[in-house]
């Protein structure tokens, strides 16, 4: 069992936001290179129901949407439309650990958010603030500035009733207690930013997660009542057994030969059927239309699977897929979608989004595009950098200056497309598209939309049309795995290659400034007469330029980091643990250290084996304080044997004070990096 997270309160992550962009040119460990500040004279923006966002990109629900610095991480990269993880009445649920594995396609058996569902609501509000926060500093203007946040809520109607999640919701949309309270928690450093407008309505939209399996008619209650009750835009998260068994198997296995990932026919008998679904969304359209409000579609869930693999527990007989293969299946669901609805319903997309396929998507004019598996590779949440530069390069060869003008030129379509819609297409058209106008400047609002339309429904059939035989899909060009050198992580040292850094979805890991040592091990025993000896036993060495370290606050045990690192045992398990309070600490049953300074004295305590040690040291005092399981002592660390005073029931090894003190240093001493420790 996992300790639960613990988000950092809004004023440590108010000042380490801005010391380390002080300090390191990064945020949250993200390196500016990787920020998105310019488009690059493109207009990548889109509408969201009828909202503005600067990009069509954004984190999938799930986890690089959950706490506040996952969402600034995607921002900074270049998300603007936020599906914000799924929350439900359930929030006390235990999730199987570890519960990512992303080795090359993805499966999970993690679903729902692990916050108090309060504590979501805050975690999105800070982010906001947060983002608005850089946005100033960063002078982010017209172009990128704009974002929406979109909520996630599951599972079903009596949960989404309950007061607490009715709670949730109206607090998304009335933000202001919350706001407030926040704006009173920045720090006195940063107080120019308490003058901020911050916006107070957080979201106007939902997604509506579903589990695999829940009647069509529920699904449609709950949208009718989000759409009625809250005056919410709404979105149906829709499941690839959609698509139904014969032709899921049919792509997954005959095509792209993923012949070992099997999904249970029961999934099939048990999900809504193409015909529901196709019913359900026409009448909620209706509806929303009735009441001035959205409806949309979003492809795809995950796909449910068969457990075949080692890395998720055994007890779980099902995983959910996602990654390379999903893009394939939820690009026949788009497609056939669009068959039967054309180009105007808004289909939200997220199923193997890559810095390859990104513009493809933006093509087809799907809003908003989010991913998640591929933020789980290295590099993480700048992997985003290379989904833009891909963009640009094919919105530059297109002569495209606009997403609209992008979708009408890309695939060629422009001429059918018009033609399609009811125009008629002329040569004065074709050089203005040339020379990059916008749709609705060369024929004018009504015909525009229609143009577009249309030109998403061609692009659509041109681009799924053999995507099921395209080799980057298929499972020979997915099948390896990161690789694995056959060595034990420990306590210090690794091969220190940082993988496990941007990984992580919650930058729990980070980097500690340990410049390399070798430190004596000594050994303290008081003898009859009160003298101390010390025996030296070898030393303890620190080889590597740097150490690595895990802020346990924000680590769920997901196991993404073990999946990506060289060595066995998982950076989470076996590096030191850092917690973001003495409460946090003692709350655990983990290993693991909480260091804080305060009036002079810096204090690291330590749990090593179950064994509980506390190091002192105050910056007016050559001695140290240390404690742990039989002593208490002081001494001068340059000279243990000979300054010692206390008591101590046996002999004291002090590998562990050199331990902590190392650790000490990196957190608290001169080139230490701004990390959650130090902040
Ligand atoms: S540190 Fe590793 S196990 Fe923990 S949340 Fe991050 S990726 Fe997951
Ligand atoms: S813990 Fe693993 S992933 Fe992290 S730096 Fe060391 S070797 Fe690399």
């Amino acid at each position: 069992m996992p300790d639960d997270l613990r988000p950092l309160p809004f004023d440590r992550l108010v000042s380490r936001m801005f010391r380390e962009l002080r300090a390191q040119g990064s945020v949250f460990d993200l390196p500016r290179k990787k920020f998105l500040v310019d488009p690059g004279g493109v207009d990548l923006s889109v509408s969201f129901h009828g909202r503005r966002a600067s990009t069509p990109l954004g984190p999938a629900a799930g986890p690089h949407s959950q706490m506040a610095q996952n969402i600034v991480l995607a921002w900074l990269g270049g998300s603007r439309i936020f599906e914000l993880k799924t929350v439900q009445i359930l929030d006390e649920l235990e999730i199987p650990r570890p519960c990512i594995d992303a080795h090359n396609i993805c499966y999970n058996v993690e679903w729902s958010q692990e916050l108090r569902l309060e504590q979501s609501l805050e975690e999105y509000v800070k982010a906001s603030m947060l983002i608005e926060m850089l946005r100033v500093a960063l002078g982010i203007g017209p172009g990128l500035d704009a974002h929406i946040f979109d909520m996630s809520v599951g599972y079903d109607l009596d949960g989404i009733r309950s007061d607490r999640v009715r709670a949730f919701i109206e607090g998304m949309m009335d933000a202001r207690g919350t706001v407030e309270r926040l704006r009173g928690q920045i720090p006195d450093e940063y107080a120019h930013f308490r003058d901020i407008d911050f916006t107070t309505n957080l979201c106007g939209s939902l997604t509506l997660s579903t589990f695999h399996g829940c009647p069509p008619e529920e699904i449609e209650r709950i949208i009718d009542f989000l759409l009625r009750e809250f005056g919410l835009d709404c979105t149906i998260k829709l499941n690839p057994t959609l698509l139904g068994a014969e032709r899921v198997r049919e792509i997954m296995h005959d095509r792209m030969g993923y012949t070992d990932v099997r999904t249970p026919a029961s999934a099939f008998e048990k999900d809504a059927t193409w015909d529901q679904i196709v019913g359900i969304v026409a009448r909620l359209r209706e509806t929303a239309a009735s009441l001035g409000r959205g409806l949309g579609v979003k492809f795809s869930n995950t796909l449910i699977v068969e457990n075949h693999r080692d890395f998720l527990p055994e007890t779980e007989k099902e995983m959910y897929l996602s990654g390379q293969p999903l893009h394939v299946l939820a690009m026949h669901l788009v497609r056939d979608f669009r068959r039967a609805f054309g180009g105007d319903v808004p289909i939200s997309f997220s199923a193997g989004i890559d810095r390859h396929n990104f513009a493809d998507a933006v093509a087809l004019g799907l809003t908003p595009i989010t991913v998640c598996t591929d933020l789980l590779r290295p590099g993480g949440y700048g992997r985003q950098a290379g989904y833009f530069q891909s963009l640009k390069k094919r919105m530059d060869d297109a002569g495209a200056r606009s997403v609209e003008g992008f979708i009408l030129r890309a695939f060629g379509c422009a001429r059918a497309a018009l033609e399609e819609a009811g125009g008629r297409w002329t040569p004065e058209i074709a050089s203005a598209l040339d020379a990059g106008d916008e749709p609705g400047a060369i024929v004018g609002g009504a015909l525009a939309g229609r143009w577009v339309s249309h030109a998403k429904v061609l692009n659509t059939e041109a681009y799924v049309r053999g995507l099921a035989d395209d080799p980057r899909y298929a499972r020979a060009a997915n099948a390896s795995t990161p690789k694995k050198i056959g060595s034990r992580l420990e306590l210090f040292d690794c091969v220190t290659c940082d993988k496990c850094v941007p990984v992580c979805p919650n930058d729990a890991n980070f980097t500690l400034a340990i410049p390399p040592a070798e430190i004596p091990v000594v050994v303290l025993n008081k003898c009859g007469d009160g003298s101390w000896a010390a025996t030296e036993r070898g030393s303890f060495v620190l080889r590597r330029k740097h150490q690595i370290a895990n802020f346990a606050d924000f680590c769920n045990e997901c196991g993404n980091c073990d999946v990506f690192c060289p060595e066995d045992g998982g950076p989470y398990v076996l590096k030191p643990r850092f917690f973001g309070s003495l409460e946090a600490w003692r709350d655990s049953r983990l290993d693991g250290f909480v260091a804080e300074r305060a009036d002079g004295r810096e204090t690291i305590r330590g749990r090593f084996e179950g064994r509980e040690f506390v190091l002192i040291v105050s910056a007016d005092d050559d001695r140290v304080s240390f404690e742990g399981p039989g002593f208490d002592i002081s001494f001068d660390p340059a000279d243990p044997a000979g300054t010692a005073e206390g008591e101590a029931e046996g002999e004291i090894d002090l590998t562990y004070f050199a331990m902590l003190d190392v650790l000490r240093r990196g957190v608290f001493g001169p080139g230490a990096t701004v990390n959650y420790v130090n902040a």
